[in-house]
């Protein structure tokens, strides 16, 4: 399906929970979280339906986030069900990594072998630090595990000035001897509430790190939908990446949508929810209904994160976790 400015948008990235085992202070507050009850979150039955539909209106990527995905129980059932949909050709998980090594055999069967990975630092101290949790090793753990069974991996590092900037070089390093997406994202006010330090350390500033350090970065023409501009160091087996999710600069190319664990569409991450699905579908419509439904949105699929910012009802919303979003 194309928009109304003539985007393909065929990506759906989907929240399956809201819980979450770290607590990044640039994502979660550290205590007082409320979260839904679980009913109140899409069911796995409910997922798997608004895959079909989407699936017949020409979706062929999904992603499963969170909170962190792997803490839903079952969980690979869902993946299970998904991997059944033939529409569905791209399975994506973004993860934490914390508790995925006990599934790897069974992500391999399914051919489920694109996993970003989050992790800001490279520093046991530092990620303690931002993560409020003690999961460095277990996290490298995970990546080292997911390199040697050939699954294609990108890490995902939020860059914040005072915190982690210092990381950059020796996460970007990784891509010397790895043939890993390193991708640097500037931080955005999706915390849950907190305010403070949100001096933006931008794409700008990201780049100017990395061509301080490397003489010889080359840029690599994007692919449909990309986010992340893409370079590599000459002889480096893996690229690195800047995401200026902040800055909003790819808006023209993006080819997504999200629904959060409660059913909410977002149709831009920076609205603040367009429509809920979840009771559209627990109100008994009909798969036709559904795709009228998502046509609809997707049509009014807003320019850029500026408009939708504008368009926002509840501006407070700028406050949401990231975990009820996704990412
Ligand atoms: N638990 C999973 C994980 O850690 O990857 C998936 C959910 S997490 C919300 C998805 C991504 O959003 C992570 O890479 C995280 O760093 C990023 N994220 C969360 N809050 C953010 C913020 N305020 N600004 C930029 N990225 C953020």
């Amino acid at each position: 399906m194309t928009d109304s400015f003539n985007r393909q948008i065929d990506y759906v990235r989907i929240a399956v929970t809201d819980r979450c085992n770290l607590r990044c202070f640039y994502c979660m507050p550290a205590e007082g979280i409320v979260y839904e009850p679980k009913k109140d979150l899409l069911s796995y039955e409910e997922i798997t339906r608004l895959l079909r539909v989407l699936g017949q209106l020409g979706f062929s990527k999904v992603r499963f986030t969170g909170g962190e995905p792997f803490l839903r129980k079952d969980f690979i059932k869902l993946l299970e069900h998904t991997a059944e949909i033939d529409a569905f050709n791209s399975i994506h998980i973004t993860t934490n990594g914390t508790l995925l090594q006990k599934h790897i055999v069974r992500l391999k069967e399914l051919g489920i072998t694109k996993i970003n990975l989050s992790i800001d630092s490279l520093n046991a101290e530092r990620f303690h630090k931002i993560t409020r949790r003690n999961d460095f090793e277990k996290v490298m753990q995970t990546f080292h595990l997911l390199i040697d069974n050939g699954f294609q991996v990108k890490l995902n590092a939020v860059i914040m000035k005072g915190i982690n900037t210092e990381d950059i070089i020796a996460l970007a390093e990784l891509t010397k001897n790895y043939n890993v997406d390193v991708r640097f994202i500037e931080e955005m006010p999706f915390n849950g509430g907190y305010k403070e330090n949100l001096e933006m350390y931008s794409a700008k500033d990201i780049y100017a790190d990395l061509r301080a350090h490397y003489s010889d970065l080359k840029e690599i023409p994007s692919k449909h939908g990309d986010t992340a501009n893409l370079l590599s160091v000459a002889g480096y087996k893996g690229n690195i990446g800047v995401i200026a999710a902040f800055s909003r600069t790819f808006c023209n190319t993006c080819n997504r949508l999200r629904i959060s664990a409660k059913g909410k569409i977002k149709s831009c991450l920076y609205d603040d929810g367009v429509f809920n699905i979840r009771d559209f579908m627990r109100a008994g419509v009909s798969d036709a209904d559904l795709a009228d439904k998502f046509s609809e949105i997707i049509r009014l699929k807003p320019k850029d994160g500026f408009e939708a910012e504008k368009m926002r009802k509840a501006p407070e919303t700028a406050m949401q976790s990231m975990s009820s979003i996704g990412g």
